[in-house]
């Protein structure tokens, strides 16, 4: 029998991929449930993270990558979001000023550690829940040194209700949160598909050369294009399951998920379809839905397995 210990030992270990000129990132393959990336930037006078881990243990390791870049402390973390594999090692770095749009502060605590009951087989350790504590509503400019580094609300909501990207224009680089998976299935049950399409075309506006995703590997701009073919995937499959009657799960089981299926987490096909009819609905973008039904129902079409997380 596959453990989530022996599923957790064939993760690779995270790795740091230097951007230049102070930049990097820190990416968690495979890119699954809960293994996000960070943006680090390393400066004069300490270090800026743009969002940081799932579990204390991956928050230590994420410490000690960072002890190995600069032995300056962490002075900055801007969170793109309030899910919890972008927040909950927030508190691993004491000193740091916590950024973030208004609505992930009140999302972080109004869900605190609430995420944690959907992945059972997990080790999160001691987590304390620091929400951002600077906060804004359109864009705020923060300076990496003389980068100028504009951090966006994006049109909400999209992958949630509080997503931001942090867009540095100078380099051609930008950190777009979980607005972009690479080799990840999207996921917009806690946002909107209409909204999320309207995000990426803004994204596709900006020009960057460079995305670091919210999950995957490094990527460029033509990955936003992937993105949306999915969502219109989605929204074509629930346009017709729905006029039939058919409900979410069973659309999910009978689709055909094409080049799609080799993406992580495809399960997430019945969450976004629960959007989706949402939508078609006619309801308020963003209304929130059953989450824990709709886990549940992901669980169902893993054959009773739960979401497989290996953070
Ligand atoms: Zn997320």
């Amino acid at each position: 029998m596959t453990t989530v210990k022996d599923a957790a030992d064939r993760v690779p270990a995270p790795t740091v991929q230097d951007l230049g000129n102070g930049f990097y990132t820190y990416v968690q393959l495979d890119g699954s449930w809960g293994l996000n990336n960070c943006g680090i930037f390393v400066g004069r006078t300490g270090a800026l993270l743009v969002d940081t881990v799932f579990t204390v243990s991956r928050a230590r390791a994420l410490s000690k990558t960072l002890a190995g870049l600069t032995d300056k402390r962490v002075h900055t973390i801007v969170n793109t979001h309030h899910h919890g594999d972008h927040t909950y090692g927030n508190f691993a770095f004491p000193d740091a000023v916590v950024i973030g749009h208004q609505r992930c502060r009140e999302a972080v605590l109004a869900t605190g550690l609430e995420t944690t009951k959907w992945f059972p087989g997990v080790d999160f350790g001691e987590i304390r829940v620091m929400p951002p504590f600077v906060t804004f509503q359109d864009s705020l400019t923060v300076y990496c040194d003389d980068y100028r580094v504009e951090l966006r609300a994006t049109e909400a909501p999209a992958h949630t209700n509080n997503d931001i990207t942090a867009w540095v224009e100078e380099l051609g680089l930008l950190f777009a949160g979980d607005l972009v998976f690479h080799g990840g299935t999207p996921f917009v049950v806690m946002g909107s598909i209409e909204g999320l399409k309207r995000s990426l075309r803004s994204l596709q506006e900006y020009g960057a050369s460079t995305i670091v995703p919210g999950h995957g590997t490094l990527c460029g701009p033509e990955v936003i294009r992937d993105q949306l073919d999915y969502l219109e995937f989605v929204q074509d499959l629930a346009r017709t399951s729905f006029d039939a009657g058919v409900p979410p799960l069973e659309a999910a089981h009978a689709a055909d998920l094409g080049r799609f299926a080799e993406w992580t987490d495809s399960e997430r096909l019945v969450g976004n379809l629960h959007r989706a009819y949402s939508e078609l609905r006619g309801e308020a973008l963003g209304t929130p839905l059953d989450y824990d039904a709709i886990v549940d129902e992901m669980v169902s079409f893993n054959d009773g397995r739960p979401l497989r997380c290996l953070a």
